[in-house]
């Protein structure tokens, strides 16, 4: 098997079953759940990988980051560690997913009032909603659709008790997509 993939299937039994920050579902759960939006939607494979692996930067150990050199905010940490094996298809949409929740907030309307009590704390430490300057330069990304549909499946992954797949059914996806 791809030391990658080894490597991710460990980050998900260590640390999986941490609470994920504020929400009442673990780490596993919000990314089991994410994927399994994306799979239901249709979405190409390099998206169901984002979807899984969007919030990995909160699974790493400080340890991870110091040998990968790596320092900022999860979803930088996750997409710099996962672009070394993944194509940016898969790390693009996670890197913008935190972006793409202060784009909506700017251009959907009720998409402020139906996050969560934690997704909105974390949106003014994360910048606010986007100005129509960086609405406008937001949308000239090339990933910019894919993040933004990944943002919603972010959103509704948070459903307390719903049985989901299982991490093992995404490893033929992920070994697919790994180099
Ligand atoms: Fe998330």
């Amino acid at each position: 098997m791809n030391e990658t993939v080894i490597k991710i299937e460990a980050l998900f039994s260590q640390k999986g079953e941490e609470a994920y920050f504020g929400e009442a579902v673990t780490q596993a759960a919000h990314a089991l759940q994410s994927a399994q939006l994306a799979t239901e939607e249709g979405a190409p494979p390099t998206l169901i990988a984002a979807a899984l692996l969007h919030d990995i930067g909160h699974l790493f150990h400080p340890e991870d980051l110091a040998d990968s050199g790596i320092d900022g905010q999860h979803e930088e940490q996750g997409a710099a560690w996962l672009s070394a094996y993944f194509p940016a298809s898969v790390t693009e949409p996670i890197r913008l997913h935190v972006p793409a929740k202060r784009y909506l907030c700017a251009v959907e309307p009720g998409y402020l009032a139906g996050l969560s009590p934690a997704s909105v704390k974390s949106l003014a430490l994360q910048g606010g909603p986007f100005t129509p300057d960086e609405v406008v330069a937001f949308e000239q990304n090339p990933h910019f659709e894919a993040a933004v549909r990944l943002r919603h499946w972010d959103d509704t992954a948070k459903v307390v008790g719903l049985e989901v797949a299982p991490l093992g059914n995404y490893l033929p996806l992920l070994l697919s997509l790994a180099s």
